[in-house]
């Protein structure tokens, strides 16, 4: 894909590149279009659970390795805000171990992601944070920190943790009897929220280490990525089928990163009920903006000045100042759109 990069950085949004998109080093990449930007961003870890830096607890992908560091230190240099994107449960290589992959209730496992009810994985992700956090970077966008849907997951140790609760044996517990009595409905979605801000507590906490341990100005900003979709209801069904809890987010890093229609191709029409619809579901973000912290609209695959200035118009309609996006969906995409709403 050949693109005219210096047309998308003029348009003052940030980009998360990966390494492979920029076909030349870094400095002379940032020399020939520093100028234009005035943040960009680069993956750290990405789907694939390989760190581009030299992680001492995710594995590495050595080739980037050299990339990644003298792009950070030259953003820095250049005065540029520099953030990062972090895949948290959206974890192919730790999706393999069985230990945490999620599934569903007939026991279907997904292999591009892990289950959030993992303590021991929260851990791991507050250390790749503090990693992540020692480079001279202003921001982590936290990718896949949710559920994959309402009908996860149904691992043994979300059968244990939640079956006492609806008076259940583990094994006996399904879909369906838990959305049968509603009462079971609204306990799933409050203990399936409370696991997801569990873990982005423990990553907050993280963050303030890495500010301890640094020298930086500025606190270490964690962005929470959450896919808002009229397959999933927009912000209000997302709260059920991922788990989130805009408040909290609000409260533990004030920082949200809406993913806009990730299952979805096309952003309905200005002047159509939809558009109402979806303008009126990203109300929330005002309480971000309130408080001091920050929204941002985000979406994958952007290509087209088109659609930069579609998202722009948006943004201005939902009152959100900040535009991230990046130039390719991911690569294992259809099995996570078909994870997301397909039929189980
Ligand atoms: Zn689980």
């Amino acid at each position: 894909m050949k693109l005219n990069y210096r047309e998308f950085f003029m348009q003052k949004m940030v980009i998360v590149l990966k390494p492979d998109d920029v076909e030349m080093s870094a400095k002379e990449f940032l020399s020939t279009y520093a100028s234009y930007m005035d943040g960009v961003g680069m993956i750290g870890k990405g789907p694939t659970g390989y760190a581009m830096y030299p992680s001492r607890t995710a594995p590495v992908e050595e080739k980037h390795v050299q990339f990644f560091e003298e792009w950070v230190e030259l953003t820095h240099a250049l005065g540029i805000k520099s953030v990062i994107g972090m895949d948290l449960y959206t974890d192919t290589y730790f999706a393999r171990d069985p230990k945490y992959i999620t599934m569903t209730a007939t026991g279907q496992k997904m292999e591009h992601q892990i289950c959030p009810n993992r303590p021991e994985f929260w851990e791991y992700g507050a250390e790749v944070v503090k990693e992540i956090g020692s480079y001279p970077i202003e921001e982590i966008l936290l990718f896949g920190t949710g559920f994959i849907r309402d009908h996860f997951c149904f691992c043994d140790r979300c059968r244990n943790d939640f079956a006492p609760l609806v008076n259940q044996e583990p094994n006996r517990l399904t879909y369906a009897y838990i959305t049968e009595n509603p009462e079971y409905h609204a306990k799933w979605h409050q203990w399936r929220s409370e696991k997801v801000h569990e873990g982005l507590t423990v990553l907050q906490a993280a963050a303030r280490e890495a500010d301890e341990a640094t020298e930086r100005e500025e606190p270490l900003r964690l962005a929470v990525e959450v896919l808002l979709d009229p397959e999933t209801g927009l912000s209000e069904g997302g709260k059920k089928e991922y788990g989130y809890d805009y408040a909290k987010i609000g409260e533990t890093t004030g920082n949200v990163l809406i993913n806009l229609f990730p299952w979805s191709p096309l952003l309905p029409a200005k002047g159509t009920s939809q558009y109402t619809d979806l303008v009126e579901s990203l109300y929330f973000t005002n309480e971000f903006t309130r408080r001091g912290g920050r929204a941002s609209l985000f979406r994958w695959g952007v290509t087209t000045l088109e659609q930069v200035h579609e998202l722009k118009a948006l943004a201005k309609d939902a009152g959100i100042e900040r535009i991230v996006t990046t130039f390719h969906y991911p690569s294992d995409y259809s099995r996570r759109r078909e994870s997301a709403i397909g039929n189980y």
